[in-house]
């Protein structure tokens, strides 16, 4: 079963709405990324409660979740709303920690794929081979992952490191794309994603690497590396919204 009957009753229209879209979200994820399993997830605060976010339900993969699976907590890890569903502890605590300490932030999105746990994994990082690459110049904080994000401890720790950024790569773990709305997190994690595969493939290539000028790079970062830059009018969500609903209906239930 993926829906949880009786939530769209329980929740206003702006609530639905949002948890249509954080649910496309998930399922346009899982259509590009290969994600892990069912440990990957993305959330959003409530606009008309900003202590309250919704977050994937713990057993499902991204392809399953609905709008009413999502499930809802506070920032301290309790859930607020009735369902049958419920978080992974690092799901509710990673996202709930930086939603607490980042309140410009409204939306992040964890995943492990393995091309950015390939890069996570280099000691250079993240490296400016491609234009997808270049827009994250400057913009990535790097966290010595220490294998405790399901405590509220650990998740506080790795919320903290974030400082400023909005863009965190955990070494050896993954990523962290935190923004203004789900749409943004969703586009800015796919272009970090092809940079990520694209850095791997360079790698594997084997001859010396073209790596541009600084001035490009911070050029590019400028114009695309802003939070706040895409939202639901950005005709990349526009685009995999009506993919979702040609491919997976349901996402809606
Ligand atoms: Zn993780």
């Amino acid at each position: 079963m993926q829906a949880s009957p009786g939530v769209r009753e329980q929740v206003g229209e702006a609530e639905w709405g949002l948890r249509c879209t954080l649910a496309a979200a998930h399922r346009l994820v899982a259509h590009f990324v290969f994600v892990d399993l069912t440990y990957n997830h993305i959330s959003v605060r409530l606009p008309d409660n900003p202590s309250h976010f919704l977050v994937k339900p713990a057993d499902v993969f991204m392809e399953q979740v609905s709008a009413s699976n999502l499930v809802k907590y506070d920032l301290d890890g309790r859930q607020v709303l009735d369902s049958p569903y419920r978080a992974a502890p690092s799901a509710y605590n990673i996202h709930g920690a930086i939603l607490r300490e980042r309140p410009d932030l409204n939306a992040v999105l964890h995943t492990h794929s393995p091309a950015n746990l390939a890069v996570s994994a280099q000691q250079r990082g993240l490296l400016m081979l491609t234009q997808q690459a270049m827009r994250f110049y400057g913009r990535i904080t790097y966290y010595d992952y220490d294998g405790d994000d399901a405590s509220r401890e650990g998740s506080a720790r790795l919320a903290r490191a974030m400082g400023a950024h909005w863009l965190m790569m955990l070494r050896n773990h993954g990523v962290v794309v935190g923004g203004k709305n789900v749409p943004e997190v969703f586009i800015q994690h796919h272009f970090l994603e092809l940079a990520c595969r694209a850095q791997i493939g360079a790698l594997c290539g084997g001859g010396p690497l073209v790596e541009p000028a600084r001035e490009l790079c911070e050029a590019r970062a400028r114009e695309f590396g802003q939070p706040g830059q895409y939202d639901a009018t950005s005709r990349d969500w526009i685009a995999g919204l009506a993919l979702i609903e040609k491919l997976h209906p349901d996402y809606k239930q």
